[in-house]
């Protein structure tokens, strides 16, 4: 199965991408939210990918796996909205859509940017060509602003944080989670390498300056958007402080 999957915290599952074609890792935060549909997704990636390889149902099954269905996702968090990390976004919506009547009652909810939704109003339908794909259709619930996030019941709350960290995509995200002093990076950092910056809207000197602020954080666990030949995830400090002296140099 091309998803490797591993329990990173309590609460907290990588699903980490190791097929042959291109595809995000997708992280799951699992019985935090209040309500039917406990669980939280970031960068459900592909739907199916350029070598046709069924990356969202690789994701099911290793979720499953774990005991977890797609139906109980609550909040689908996307850190931008290249077609590699958010395809599959339309599907878990309607897939978790329960209808009484005429009237939608229930189904998971989109946050993203309010920079990043713009970007993708007007930019999205493009960059989904580039990649031979029609524009997946999903609406934003929420906007992400820079600041605490926190999510779910009381005895299992997770205080995330939010960052703005452009230059990959014009509203891209990171999320760090200081109790476990976990960095969820999106497109922005990966192990020896950076996210590009040739597509629409990407910029090389902000990129740098969102890497700078990353960089100031104290990371355990640094979970980047793609697997690189160097590896995945980065877990040590000594290590994350490591790869960002080593990208910095690239950039
Ligand atoms: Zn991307």
């Amino acid at each position: 199965m091309p998803h490797r999957s591993l329990r990173l915290a309590e609460n907290l599952y990588c699903y980490l991408w190791q097929g042959r074609g291109n595809n995000c890792n997708t992280y799951l935060f699992t019985n935090v939210l209040r309500g039917e549909r406990p669980h939280v997704v970031i960068d459900p990636g592909f739907v199916l990918n350029e070598l046709k390889e069924p990356c969202f149902d690789s994701l099911l099954m290793a979720m499953q796996g774990n005991g977890f269905k797609v139906e109980d996702i609550g909040l689908i968090i996307n850190t931008h909205t290249h077609p590699d990390h958010c395809q599959a976004t339309e599907v878990i919506v309607q897939k978790s859509t329960q209808k009484r009547g005429k009237r939608r009652v229930s189904q998971a909810l989109v946050a993203l940017s309010r920079e990043e939704d713009e970007y993708y109003r007007t930019v999205g339908e493009r960059v989904f060509s580039m990649f031979g794909m029609e524009v997946a259709k999903f609406e934003p619930f929420l906007y992400l602003v820079e600041g605490d996030l926190s999510l779910g019941k009381e005895e299992k709350k997770t205080d995330l944080q939010v960052l703005h960290t452009p230059g990959h995509s014009p509203g891209s995200i990171s999320l760090y989670w200081p109790n476990n002093k976990v960095l969820i990076t999106g497109d922005v950092v990966f192990y020896g390498a950076v996210g590009r910056t040739d597509f629409p809207g990407g910029s090389i000197s902000v990129l740098k300056q969102s890497i700078e602020k990353l960089s100031r954080l104290e990371v355990e666990y640094l979970l980047p958007g793609h697997s690189t030949e160097y590896g995945t995830i980065i877990e040590g400090k000594e290590r994350v402080e490591r790869n960002f002296k080593a990208i910095k140099f690239l950039i």
